[in-house]
């Protein structure tokens, strides 16, 4: 299995075997510079790829065993589009995950309240979505992940336990950190890039192409072609026979702490 511990033992029995052979003959400079590219090109494919498992266990879907699907929201609670796509999940009555980012809560915990209240769940989505988060050492990302959690608690009474990694990047100081948390990271096997990809019938037809049962869906609360196309991915869905649920469903897990 291609993981961290795996790599490490074969790139350092590579390594052992040319400073053996170096002893016999010379190896050339290149061959060198090729050993440690190969290594970080598979320690950058762990870290960027959030269904690698790497670095540790990320659930990226369900079992697809029944013809569940869910949707997940990243980076709120936002002023712009929130409130309006809470709107839309109720007329549908469709329950979802907000991976909500510590620090927009401030001034937004009404929305926050709502979601919770209207039977929504809120996941971690780290405090600060610092730019450098992924290169936080596992205190710093304990104590960052742990303000998010006190900022949750204080709102709506519940600490968030399902976490989804900020810009889907894994570390092992992150593993370290989730395992002390007892934390349970959360990915998705539909990137729908809605933060990229402005154009309504192309953002739909992405998502749309890749749903089967299992599915979880990444989408923004800070996109508006997100919300434009809200109301037919959900229809499109339901056509298909599939059935949206939350997270904690279809995943078996539980939300909260
Ligand atoms: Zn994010």
């Amino acid at each position: 299995m291609l993981n961290y511990r795996n790599t490490n033992i074969v790139f350092l029995l590579l390594l052992l075997a040319m400073l053996a052979w170096s002893y016999q003959a010379p190896v050339a400079w290149w061959v060198w510079v090729l050993l440690l590219l190969a290594y970080s090109l598979v320690l950058f494919y762990g870290s960027y790829y959030v269904g690698s498992n790497f670095f540790m266990k990320v659930l990226c879907r369900g079992k697809g065993d029944q013809p569940w699907i869910a949707l997940s929201f990243d980076d709120g609670p936002a002023e712009q589009y929130t409130s309006e796509i809470l709107d839309v999940l109720g007329q549908k009555k469709v329950g979802a995950i907000f991976f909500c980012i510590g620090k927009n809560i401030a001034g937004k915990e009404n929305v926050l309240e709502r979601m919770h209240r209207e039977g929504h769940l809120i996941g971690n989505h780290s405090q600060s979505h610092a730019f450098w988060f992924d290169l936080y050492q596992t205190k710093d990302m304990k104590a960052d992940l742990t303000a998010m959690m006190d900022a949750t608690e204080k709102t709506i009474g519940r600490r968030p336990r399902l976490f989804r990694p900020p810009y889907g990047v894994t570390t092992p100081p992150m593993r370290r950190a989730v395992d002390q948390l007892g934390i349970v990271p959360v990915g998705w096997d539909i990137r729908s890039l809605d933060t990229v990809i402005k154009n309504e019938d192309e953002l739909l037809g992405r998502i749309l192409r890749s749903l089967k049962s299992g599915s979880i869906v990444l989408l923004h609360d800070t996109s508006a072609a997100t919300l434009a196309i809200l109301p037919r991915l959900i229809d499109a869905g339901r056509a298909r026979g599939l059935e949206w649920v939350r997270i904690d469903q279809l995943l078996n897990e539980n939300a909260y702490a």
